[in-house]
């Protein structure tokens, strides 16, 4: 029921974690992340608290600079470690954390296993890695863009992949997600307090757009591709 994304000069991790924390009260049953660390996927991810996922992590120093959180509220498939996000592609090349619903996912993935693809969760998220992995030729928001139109429903995703290390793409339609402007890294989260402790200038996503973020800048665009002008709003210290 949360996200969290992080592209910077930083380890990933503690950050990602951090913001997971922050968004707990929103209330979940399972939590996990994904990071890129030398060029592959690192996924894990818990059944129960956050503390769960992170006494797993202990004695793993993952050092991989991008990555994405989540915590899970379970509407498709039960709570359960296959359930519980990132989500991957067959290969493991993209991860995907998502809150809301995928309303057509059952035609979708139908029509991903008349392909061939093999469906590892019971979550109608797992549908998004996959299309995602089908359209990419080389450009994460190219890809992204290829497929935001086929889902339907209310949610937000965010999506890494290890072709472009340094990239974190995420989409809003229905579900809440911000974007957290800092100094050679930038956030995104499903809301302000999740990343307040690391920046206070934050774009707010309206449904039906994209944040491009890498750790020099952010770009936003509509699900047809244009470029969309946001305002960045400081957060004053006494919220
Ligand atoms: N529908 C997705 C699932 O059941 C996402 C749920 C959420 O918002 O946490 O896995």
């Amino acid at each position: 029921c949360g996200i969290i994304g992080y592209t910077g000069k930083e380890a990933a991790l503690p950050l990602i974690l951090g913001g997971l924390e922050r968004l707990e009260y929103r209330g979940y049953d399972s939590a996990g992340i994904a990071l890129i660390e030398d060029g592959k996927l690192i996924v894990e991810k818990r059944v129960g608290k956050i503390r769960e996922l992170v006494k797993n992590l202990w004695g793993k120093p993952y050092r991989g600079k991008t990555g994405i959180g989540h915590t899970r509220w379970a509407t498709h498939g039960e709570p359960s470690q296959e359930n519980a996000h990132p989500h991957t592609d067959s290969k493991n090349e993209f991860a995907v954390v998502h809150n809301g619903i995928v309303e057509n996912y059952l035609e979708l993935k139908r029509e991903l296993e008349s392909e061939g693809v093999t469906f590892r969760s019971g979550t109608d998220t797992e549908v998004i890695a996959h299309l995602i992995a089908r359209a990419y030729k080389g450009d994460l928001l190219e890809a992204v863009l290829d497929i935001v139109g086929r889902l339907k429903g209310a949610f937000a995703f965010a999506v890494i992949t290890v072709h472009e290390p340094m990239r974190v793409v995420g989409v809003k339609q229905g579900s809440p997600l911000v974007v957290g402007i800092g100094e050679g890294e930038n956030f995104l989260a499903s809301d302000i307090p999740a990343i307040l402790p690391y920046t206070r200038s934050i774009i707010t996503l309206n449904d039906g757009e994209i944040a491009d973020i890498t750790p020099e800048g952010v770009n936003i665009y509509d699900f047809n591709g244009n470029p969309v002008t946001k305002e960045i709003v400081i957060v004053p210290w006494d919220i």
